[in-house]
């Protein structure tokens, strides 16, 4: 991780929010790179969930909305975390992310440890329940370490389990549940009737729009609503870089299905649905896997959730979550609105509310997976053979920030810089590409590919003076082979657009 965020950093894909006041806990600005990365995603997925598709219409909502809103979605009273405070240190971890097991010794319990969630979490438990066996000069056997997290501490246990922060019992809170929208205000007046909220998920956004979209007329069960915007969350210990911020951005999807739909097999779908596109912006198919929810974990009106879950360098953790959230949501908000959420089926000749199955996404953390996937550090030979390591990023051409760099082979050569110019100018009409004639060509070669750039043109003396080709080289082979200006024109549109 410390690899891609200095990467990150020092190409200008990603920097800490408002830096150079010291930075702002669990807020992220987006440089040059980033944001052409960031777009790319984001227009991948409008346009293979939307645009691709006859069955899925699109909405850009306001990200406050009326509050009764978040009412009737139940985030007011419930959108919480459960969270614990160290008296001592000041600090404030999220319970369910804190683990803590008793060291028992020949049947005894001779003390407690605890450790922040973690993907080493089980051996660090292990070797401080060992430290605590020898300090306290115990014989016999130590028990196997079985970790829980904090919320299913036991009163009699807060005082002692030590705290993460001081390796010492005693200064640990019981949970508490910490709301996690932020709250501002709406108007002139500064009373409690102005406080309205910054949306925590796009999803509601879209609730509130389904009747106008079923009023527009154009849509039949089984219909999808897509929605991609900025969403807020105070999240307690935001961390691991952009994979838990507190402002971030989400790919949400309502798809509407009648009530006698067969949901377990449109589940399926739809998770077959994600985890291909995930596949086709260059997730390799075995770092992502499924975890169902058990059933005693489901929310209530829940029927079903599967997160997709990718391989990040701090573990496996969600990517995409989808839900089948039966017709809770347009219940809630046709009990609060009033308004009626039925709708008529011309199929079946029904009228009633329908069910839904919400496939939910984070832009940021597609963009993290993304950027873990493609980090990659091989041996290449430079100009003069010898090879050298090379860092480079390995982006499906679909989603790169820059599509290709145009090269002229020397820049002191004017026709070879004309040639280039003209070639790097028709393309930019297209696509996002870059002109580089500065240096050596193999180091300009490396700069594109550390950026992740995946073909290199360059203009020589060939393309002048005999038949006009140009050499791609294509990143991540480093392979050369001459093309004409059609035959590249063609083959970019390929990658780049297929
Ligand atoms: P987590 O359990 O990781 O907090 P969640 O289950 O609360 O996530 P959802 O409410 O299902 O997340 O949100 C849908 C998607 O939005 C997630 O799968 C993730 O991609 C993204 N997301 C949620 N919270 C954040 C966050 N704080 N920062 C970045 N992305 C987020």
């Amino acid at each position: 991780m410390e690899e891609i965020v200095g990467l990150c950093k020092r190409r200008g894909f990603i920097f800490p929010s408002s830096e150079i006041y010291g930075g702002y806990n669990g807020f992220y600005d987006y440089g040059p790179l980033g944001v052409e990365l960031r777009n790319n995603i984001k227009q991948a997925w409008w346009r293979d969930m939307v645009q691709r598709r006859d069955d899925i219409e699109g909405l850009d909502s306001t990200i406050i909305m009326h509050p009764d809103i978040w009412k009737a979605s139940g985030h007011v009273d419930g959108f919480s975390d459960p969270m614990v405070d160290c008296r001592e240190s000041k600090l404030r971890y999220r319970a369910d992310q804190l683990f803590f097991a008793p060291v028992i010794v020949a049947g005894e319990t001779i003390g407690y440890v605890s450790v922040v969630e973690c993907p080493q979490q089980q051996e660090i438990a292990e070797k401080a329940a060992a430290d605590i066996k020898r300090k306290a000069a115990k014989q016999g056997t130590l028990e196997p370490i079985v970790l829980k997290d904090y919320t299913e501490s036991k009163p009699e246990e807060y005082d002692l389990v030590p705290s993460p922060a001081t390796g010492k019992p005693g200064s640990l809170t019981a949970p508490r549940e910490f709301k996690l929208m932020f709250e501002t205000k709406v108007g002139p007046l500064a009373d409690d009737s102005a406080v309205a909220y910054l949306r925590p998920e796009t999803a509601q956004g879209i609730f509130a729009n389904y009747k106008n979209i079923v009023d527009t007329g154009r849509v039949k069960i089984p219909f999808g609503i897509a929605q991609i915007g900025k969403a807020f969350r105070n999240e307690i210990t935001p961390r691991n870089f952009i994979f838990r911020s507190r402002e971030f951005e989400q790919m949400e999807i309502e798809y509407f299905i009648a009530p006698s739909a067969d949901w377990k097999a449109l589940h399926r779908e739809w998770i077959d649905t994600c985890i291909d596109w995930l596949v086709s912006i260059g997730l390799p198919r075995a770092s992502i896997t499924e975890d169902i929810h058990p059933e005693d974990k489901l929310a209530f009106y829940s029927q079903a959730t599967t997160d997709l879950m990718f391989q990040f360098p701090h573990g496996e953790q969600e990517l995409w979550g989808v839900a089948c959230r039966g017709d809770y949501d347009l219940r809630q908000h046709q009990e609060h609105s009033g308004k009626s959420m039925t709708i008529f089926d011309e199929a079946s000749k029904e009228k009633y509310v329908p069910h839904v199955i919400e496939p939910s996404l984070g832009v940021d953390r597609t963009l993290l997976a993304v950027l873990t996937a493609a980090y990659t550090i091989d041996e290449v030979p430079n100009d003069k053979g010898k090879v050298e390591e090379r860092t480079l990023l390995k982006f499906s051409p679909k989603i790169a920030p820059v599509k290709a760099a145009i090269f002229p082979l020397l820049k002191n050569k004017p026709e070879l810089v004309e040639r280039a110019q003209a070639l790097y100018q028709k393309l930019q009409r297209r696509w996002n590409v870059f002109y580089d004639a500065s240096g050596a060509i193999g180091r300009r070669y490396r700069r594109q590919d550390e950026i992740g750039t995946p073909f290199g043109i360059t203009i020589d003396f060939d393309t002048i003076e005999k038949d006009g080709t140009v050499t791609l080289r294509d990143r991540d082979t480093c392979e050369q082979r001459r093309v004409t200006e059609d035959e590249l024109i063609q083959f970019l549109e390929e990658q780049i657009d297929g």
